[in-house]
């Protein structure tokens, strides 16, 4: 047996304090997960946690005291910032509950969930799917993975980003809707989770709009920060 064609490489992410690389398999994302960034949206009230995707090829992997770089999308004019705690699974499984959900994490990392707002609004109106807005090529830039063992208390740890260094979203983990056990058991309820997924887990308020030539930097205390220019 060969090939038709060259195998895509594995992506990875490197790992703190380690010569270890994190190599990764599914990109979850959820949705409206702090309460103040879901009233900026338009909603108000506790639902169920809703999840998407992103291709593990749309990681954009920006190694401690670096600065990347991702393209300006194509086919937007409204390119927002997510900051968002990462979650990295080490251990898979079916219908995790939240008391046991710490044994499946490997450890954490500071994301962007970069969305093409016009497209995902758009799609939004017609009921369609938010690949467009949410899944397209760069969307997922993110730190390096600190040991869950490393972290510290990340579930009372701050989470900012800045761009041109003035604040744009700075909150608290425990602002959460849905902590990360409970993302994780609706989340393993409707995929089977494997090492190597990583969950974003939503973002606080203050999503704004970034152009070329803009530096965000973001970090989440324990975890140092995520550094990346928009070209
Ligand atoms: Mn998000």
């Amino acid at each position: 047996m060969h090939y038709t064609h060259e195998p895509a490489p594995i992506v990875t992410v490197p790992v703190t304090g380690s010569s270890a690389a994190f190599p990764v398999h599914r990109i979850y994302c959820v949705g409206r997960n702090y309460v103040e960034h879901a009233k900026e949206m338009g909603f108000t009230g506790r639902e169920p946690p809703f999840f998407f995707l992103k291709p593990a090829d749309a990681l954009v992997v920006v190694p401690e005291g670096t600065t990347g770089a991702m393209a300006y999308p194509s086919q937007t004019n409204n390119l927002h910032h997510e900051i968002e705690l990462v979650v990295a699974i080490g251990k898979g499984g079916r219908n995790i509950r939240a008391s046991d959900a710490h044994a499946h994490i490997f450890g954490y990392a500071v994301g962007l969930d970069m969305t093409r707002r016009d497209l995902q609004n758009d799609m939004k109106k017609q009921g369609r799917p938010w690949c467009i807005g949410k899944a397209f090529d760069q969307s997922a830039p993110i730190g390096p993975i600190t040991p869950a063992h490393q972290a510290g208390a990340i579930e009372k740890a701050e989470i900012y980003v800045q761009v041109g260094g003035q604040d744009r979203q700075r909150s608290q983990i425990d602002k959460l809707i849905w902590n990360i056990g409970e993302t994780i058991e609706h989340l393993s309820a409707a995929w089977e989770l494997k090492p190597g997924d990583l969950i974003f887990t939503g973002t606080p308020e203050g999503v704004a709009a970034v152009v070329a030539g803009d530096v965000m930097q973001g970090a989440i205390t324990g975890l140092g920060s995520l550094r990346l220019k928009v070209v």
